[in-house]
């Protein structure tokens, strides 16, 4: 693949729009690996410091760094992991909400991301997107991919600066409108995905992390689908099996928060590549013609 073949335009940008450090690392790191080495630009936009996290991994308990200061941690984290997948990256400066447990749930935190208001929230993505121009944005759908707050927040905030970034009349002050051309949801939970990989690890004699979770799918999916169906159907399949090895590096990098003998790992790469080679989307909204399915997120805009 490559981008712009045989001519000298400016080259196709791409946004992702993530609510912690570590969230571009588990969602389209080898998208945008893939992408930067066909030479387009890659920005994430990471909506919170992620400093309300829990350590994920046994090795890091104790961590003089993240105990003293989580929020400088993480920032050392997500450098490594930008420099490893090669994309730019811009923290928009909100505070984690952390994700509430217990029952009743307890309130969420003053100030946090989750709590402000969408103009406010939307504000630094909007600037960033006049900025940066990007051609297509990735974001999170309702369900945030999960039900964490700020990953609700962030699908929020990514739908309203897509639509508000080319109006002049919005957002006044945060620069020269900008109009990205399309709006994906990115679907790294995807069941037929999981499900996949779940059978050839079986298949293969070894354990699968995944029986619960597909048990889980299942018991939800009331329409009874099997394998059960996503909340968004798969429109766009990037084949970028060849970057999985640094989208692992990447996930490791985020060392406070990712066990390197845990869930993402579970499958090697090579068992991916044959199994299921891509990382999926749903095209949410597109401004340039453009036909499903498709295996680019740029289709359209070359
Ligand atoms: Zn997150």
């Amino acid at each position: 693949m490559t981008i712009n073949e045989g001519h000298t335009a400016e080259p196709l940008r791409l946004l992702a729009v993530h609510a912690h450090p570590d969230d571009e690392a588990s969602k389209g790191a080898a998208t945008m690996a893939s992408y930067v080495a066909a030479g387009a630009r890659v920005m994430v936009a990471t909506c919170t410091g992620g400093e309300r996290g829990d350590i994920q991994n046994a090795a890091m308990v104790g961590d003089a760094h993240s105990a003293r200061d989580m929020a400088g941690a993480r920032r050392l984290e997500m450098a490594r992991a930008a420099k490893v997948l090669g994309i730019e990256h811009q923290w928009l400066g909100f505070a984690d909400s952390g994700l509430p447990e217990g029952d009743p749930l307890p309130a969420l935190p003053d100030n946090c991301f989750a709590l402000k208001p969408l103009e406010i929230a939307a504000a630094p993505l909007v600037r960033l997107m006049r900025r940066f121009r990007p051609h297509v944005v990735v974001s999170y759908d309702e369900n945030g991919g999960y039900p964490h707050p700020d990953h609700i927040m962030a699908h929020k905030v990514a739908v309203e600066a897509f639509h508000a970034a080319g109006d002049p009349g919005k957002y006044p002050g945060t620069g020269e409108a900008w109009e990205p051309q399309k709006l994906y949801y990115d679907l790294a939970f995807n069941p037929q995905r999981f499900r996949a990989l779940h059978f050839a690890l079986q298949e293969a004699g070894l354990a699968s992390p995944y029986a619960q979770r597909l048990a889980a799918w299942l018991e939800a999916d009331t329409e009874g689908h099997t394998p059960p169906a996503g909340s968004h159907p798969t429109t766009t399949q990037v084949d970028c099996g060849e970057f999985f090895e640094k989208r692992d590096d990447a996930l490791r990098a985020h060392a406070t928060q990712v066990d390197p003998d845990g869930f993402f790992f579970a499958v090697s790469p090579e068992m991916q590549r044959k199994v299921w080679p891509w990382e999926d989307y749903s095209l949410i909204e597109s401004r340039v013609p453009t036909s499903v399915p498709e295996n680019d997120l740029f289709a359209g805009l070359r």
